[in-house]
């Protein structure tokens, strides 16, 4: 048998390229063939769902050329990376690598031998449709897209951890998820983990349950990457945060990879430790900036692209793309659900999509964009409500009367808009924003103990959502 393959790899070497039967074919072990199914040992589910979806005929053909005719393939995902943990192959129908499901990160797949029935899942799936290819670049998010770029890579980067953040639906888990797809196509060995920060707790909370502590804890160091999305989840939950800065510092000091993506910086993060957020400085912080009408507009022409590859037929007038860049500027996700809907409205009714069908079929998402509070509206209606000049809101007056109206005008400018802290100082007379932080944190107080002003800022709220 171990002749058999080892004619086949030699063909196959050939057949396939040396590159590709390096990357994806060596790392396979033959197990037996048994009722014309070859099973394989794999390191990882990602390489057997490469292996079988590019390269499954190869495979057939050469051991069939070399006197052993099999039908098909068999995977068995088998760690090889912890040594001492190994555990014996799988029955062999157990983990049968399916072509065409979405991609796994490896860890997930390869949970060593602590994995019990129900619970082999450590990380979360990937989106196979979030990659770089698919990712507009424009001025907000370039930085964020290098950086991302120069991790996936893998080199002695020294960029650890990366730091993503930025508003909601603005592409942080798409990059990481890219990162992911690039690097593991780089080091198809390593083992890559992605999982938000809410399953981490939930596994944490699980193992400890379970006294299965010991063998969580090794299967997080054992990554060669680590990428938690939406760290900000686990701040205030202490004992998870605990666990997290031991992972976090034994991968670091291993020299492992680690990402992480929040919906706001390190220092803003409230209720995280102090040296959790002193570790994370140590690396690369970027943020991806709220969307540029330039970027929208790519991002709605390479959307629309793809639908036209389905859908040749599809008419979209001049101008209609431009409007919808124009008009929805909250996030990339609204945008992108916008379009879809059009194109699904049109495709249904057979119809050019005009700027009035645009109109029409987007009535209430456009309304919604329409009501966007600016600060200006804030503090006029907070200047309006307390009696007070506009220009104090901006002025250097610190006398109570203005100044607690001014720092309500700082915390609805922070609740209702997108505005970052540096933009909404800049906004308040070119305040420092750690002033502002400082003054959203006073009435955050405030409105737990002061009856009167927790209703004047939910009046004001209410006014201005309205
Ligand atoms: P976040 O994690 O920051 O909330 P996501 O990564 O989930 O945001 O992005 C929301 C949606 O917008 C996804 O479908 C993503 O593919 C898309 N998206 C965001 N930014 C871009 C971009 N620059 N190019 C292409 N698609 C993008
Ligand atoms: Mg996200």
């Amino acid at each position: 048998m171990d002749e058999i393959w080892g004619q086949a790899c030699a063909a196959l070497e050939t057949s396939v390229g040396p590159n590709n039967f390096n990357h994806w074919i060596k790392p396979l072990r033959l197990t037996g063939v048994d009722a014309g199914i070859a099973h394989f040992a794999s390191p990882t589910r990602f390489i057997s769902d490469w292996v079988n979806r590019h390269f499954a005929k190869d495979i057939l053909g050469e051991l069939s050329r070399h006197g052993q005719p099999v039908e098909r393939l068999r995977f068995d995902v088998v760690p090889q990376t912890a040594p001492g943990r190994a555990r014996p192959a799988p029955a062999p129908t157990a983990a049968a690598a399916a072509p065409a499901k979405p991609m796994r990160p490896v860890a997930s797949a390869a949970a060593p031998a602590t994995a019990r029935v129900g619970r082999t899942d450590l990380g979360a799936p990937l989106d196979p449709r979030y990659t770089f290819g698919n990712f507009i670049v424009g001025k907000p998010n370039e930085l964020a897209h290098a950086a991302a770029r120069r991790v996936a890579e893998g080199g002695p980067v020294g960029f650890n951890p990366l730091f993503l953040y930025g508003g909601v639906g603005l592409g942080k888990t798409h990059l990481m998820h890219a990162i992911a797809h690039d690097y593991q196509t780089r080091h198809p060995m390593a083992q890559v983990l992605y999982l938000s920060a809410e399953q981490f707790m939930y596994r944490f909370v699980q193992a400890l349950r379970e006294s299965t502590i010991m063998d969580f804890k090794g299967m997080f160091r054992n990554v060669n990457m680590l990428m938690v999305d939406d760290v900000q989840f686990i701040a205030g939950k202490d004992s998870t945060q605990e666990e997290f800065f031991h992972t976090f510092n034994a991968l670091v000091d291993q020299g492992k990879q680690i990402v992480i993506s929040a919906d706001r910086a390190p220092a803003e993060i409230k209720g995280l430790e102090e040296r959790i957020k002193s570790r994370l400085s140590c690396g690369l912080i970027v943020d991806l900036h709220p969307t540029t009408y330039e970027l929208r507009l790519g991002i709605l022409q390479s959307k629309t692209e793809g639908f036209r590859a389905q859908q040749p037929d599809l008419e979209i007038g001049t101008g209609v793309l431009e409007f919808l860049a124009n008009r929805i500027t909250t996030n990339v996700r609204v945008l992108e659900g916008a379009l879809q809907r059009l194109f699904a409205h049109a495709s249904l009714l057979r119809r050019e999509i005009t700027l009035e069908v645009a109109q029409e079929c987007l009535a209430d998402i456009l309304r919604t964009n329409d009501r966007k509070i600016s600060i200006d509206d804030i503090q006029r209606k907070v200047a309006e409500h307390y009696n007070i000049r506009l220009a104090d809101m901006v002025g250097p007056k610190r006398a109570r009367n203005v100044a607690r109206p001014r720092q309500i005008a700082m915390y609805l400018a922070k609740q209702l808009t997108s505005r970052s802290l540096p933009e909404i100082g800049r906004r308040f007379g070119g305040r420092d924003h750690t002033t502002i932080m400082h003054g959203i944190r006073k009435i955050e107080e405030l409105v737990t103990e002061d009856h009167a002003l927790a209703e004047d800022v939910a009046l004001l709220k209410r006014l201005l959502e309205a």
